[in-house]
């Protein structure tokens, strides 16, 4: 009877031995790591894991995987009992997060260990009572399928151990770390985080990489990261690498994935911080998730005792790999400005030709539109006046890399609905216009080349006294970001100069959006921060509003320049430019898989 069946079996000594032995549990995110790779072994769609006072006084893992038959549950608390390998040949390409059957006992041996599991066709379920160590009870009882586990006062047994945990705090960062991380590595599964009883986070499942990186990271994390999709020779990279431009002094995140798998690996990150090479400043680090994808047999697994590390059977081919897959965003983030919609905005003497956004949207770009065309030179006719160093920077094949884009048509006036590359994306026209205007302004901004339009009627501003005195100390910085206003009296200005990109837009509105920021600034607060939002507020202003028609072409122009920006996933005020269904999404969603 199915109850009673076994899959488990104690692993024969010529296996056992040839594990990479030593401490696995070694504060309580050791607990919640090894509990979460054998819930996610177990097939499950939803974890939840509560935490009480740092993982010291309980840590709960409750998943609805496969659960464990009356016979196996105790059996997988012993020593080197694993489901999941048999022979010593089963040792290389490992599919699954563990393979020698330790976690279990281990942990039971420095706590007070309950687990209640019951298969899904079981009628009931298994408890077990373990305490140091020693098995205390195994009894049938009432359970939902899947598995739950308590992990109770830890280390009670080992005081050497539970006087070496930090502060409650840092404990309890390392088991949210060590969460955010399953979560990273598994999109098909919804996982739920407490605390003291406060929920801490709650992931529902998701299908794109880039939802869960927003999920765990948030928006203003993502606002700076660039996102990386390469097939490389050796190896499938994934994930996301900071823009330079914004790489900050700290290190976090710099998360290494191998084959769903979270390491510590040298090779990769020595390959990540070669490709940054010169577009970092000193002192500043690249931060990035990379999801990096081989074939099983590439990669050791069992070289260390909580399988935090991996070795690479070639680590040349993954260096190789891992550089390639790093530079295809940077230089393209790198020489992107070159390829914006107005290219002649950048060029000095056709400043009096550039045009408002709305208009310079509609013209004909169709000579840009040929990504596939790898010759990648005669493209429009912007291009030919960049600069030579542009040129030289720009290699062909990076364009080749760029899907193709097939616009479907708009709906509710507020979204372009394309097939870019095998996905199909419904994009905000506001949003995906706001970011594309707001990586051109800010490009402009870093080389000092924001091109300023005359307004041929200078336009007269009107604001009240408490806005117009803060308004008038910053007319200098305005004027370096190509908004060029003049003091008429203690409360009136006229707008002199805009910068041609974002052209024609509502700029009472926009000095009101500036002022509004302008009081959350602080003394301290950078240049570029300020900058950053007031050309952030710009390009909100300047952008295409929602509940406009356009053109086919208009939104061609605009999702192509989004692409070329390496399709941020959002504006620079946190929101969601695309909604993406991949092909096996749909597949899914309709069942044809
Ligand atoms: P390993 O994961 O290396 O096999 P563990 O000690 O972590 O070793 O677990 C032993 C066995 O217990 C696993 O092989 C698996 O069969 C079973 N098991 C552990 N946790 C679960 C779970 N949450 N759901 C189903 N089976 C589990
Ligand atoms: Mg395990």
């Amino acid at each position: 009877m199915e109850s009673v069946e076994s899959r488990i079996k104690v692993l024969p000594e010529s296996v056992a031995s040839q594990i990479a032995a030593g401490e696995i549990v070694e504060r309580p995110a050791s607990v919640v790591k090894e509990l979460l790779d054998n819930s996610v072994d177990a097939g499950s769609t939803v974890i939840s894991i509560d935490v009480v006072n740092g993982g010291r006084t309980l840590i709960r893992v409750i998943d609805d995987g496969e659960g464990m038959s009356r016979a196996d549950a105790p059996l997988a608390c012993q020593r080197f009992a694993t489901s999941k390998i048999s022979h010593p040949g089963d040792l290389t390409g490992i599919a699954t997060y563990g393979f020698r059957g330790e976690a279990l006992p281990s942990i039971a041996a420095v706590s007070r260990f309950r687990m209640l599991t019951a298969r899904h066709q079981a009628l009931t379920g298994t408890a077990v009572a373990i305490e140091g160590g020693d098995v205390q009870s195994v009894e049938e009882r009432g359970a939902a399928p899947g598995t739950r586990i308590e992990v109770e006062e830890l280390f009670f047994n080992t005081p050497g151990r539970r006087n070496f945990l930090k502060t409650t705090a840092t404990e309890f960062s390392h088991i949210a770390h060590v969460a955010q991380q399953a979560a990273l590595a598994n999109l098909h599964m919804q996982l739920r985080l407490t605390h003291n009883d406060h929920v801490v986070f709650d992931y529902p499942k998701v299908t794109a990489l880039e939802d869960r990186l927003l999920q765990v990271y948030g928006p203003r994390v993502m606002d700076i990261m660039l996102p990386i999709h390469d097939e490389q020779v050796g190896a499938h990279v994934r994930g996301m690498i900071v823009n330079p431009y914004h790489a900050k002094t700290g290190r976090t995140p710099q998360e290494i994935f191998v084959n769903r798998r979270s390491v510590k690996n040298t090779t990769i990150a020595h390959a990540v911080y070669e490709s940054y090479g010169s577009f970092l400043p000193k002192g500043r680090h690249p931060t990035f998730v990379l999801m990096v994808d081989v074939a099983p047999h590439e990669v050791d697994v069992n070289v260390h005792p909580s399988k935090r590390e991996v070795k690479f059977r070639n680590p040349d081919l993954i260096h190789r790999a891992i550089k390639g897959a790093v530079r295809v965003p940077l230089q393209k983030n790198v020489t992107a400005p070159t390829l914006s919609p107005g290219s002649e905005e950048w060029v000095p003497h056709h400043v009096e030709k550039a045009k408002p956004a709305q208009v310079r949207m509609g013209e004909p770009f169709v000579d840009r539109l040929a990504p596939s065309n790898a010759t990648g030179v005669q493209r429009g006719s912007g291009r030919e006046q960049r600069s030579e160093t542009d040129q030289v920077k720009e290699s062909p094949a990076l364009y080749s890399l760029e899907p193709e884009v097939q616009i479907l048509g708009q709906i509710h006036a507020t979204y372009i609905v394309a097939h870019i590359g095998d996905e199909l994306h419904v994009l905000d026209q506001h949003t995906i216009h706001e970011r594309v205007l707001f990586e051109g302004l800010w490009r402009g901004w870093e080389s000092r080349h924001i091109q300023t339009q005359p307004l041929l009627i200078p336009e007269p501003v009107d604001l009240p006294i408490a806005a117009a005195t803060p308004l008038a100390e910053i007319l200098p910085e305005l004027a370096k970001v190509g908004l060029e206003l003049e003091c008429f009296g203690p409360s009136s200005f006229v707008i002199r100069s805009v910068p041609a990109l974002v052209g024609q837009m509502d700029y009472v509105s926009l000095l009101e959006d500036i002022l509004e920021d302008l009081s959350e600034w602080n003394s301290v607060d950078s240049l570029d921060k300020r900058i950053r939002s007031v050309l952030a507020s710009m390009a909100c202003k300047g952008a295409v509003q929602a509940g406009r028609r356009m053109e086919a072409l208009e939104m061609q122009h605009v999702v192509h320049d989004w692409l070329r920006e390496g399709s941020p996933m959002t504006c620079p005020h946190g929101r969601r430019i695309s909604l993406r269904f991949g092909s096996e999404e749909l597949h899914r969603i309709f069942r044809r898989l």
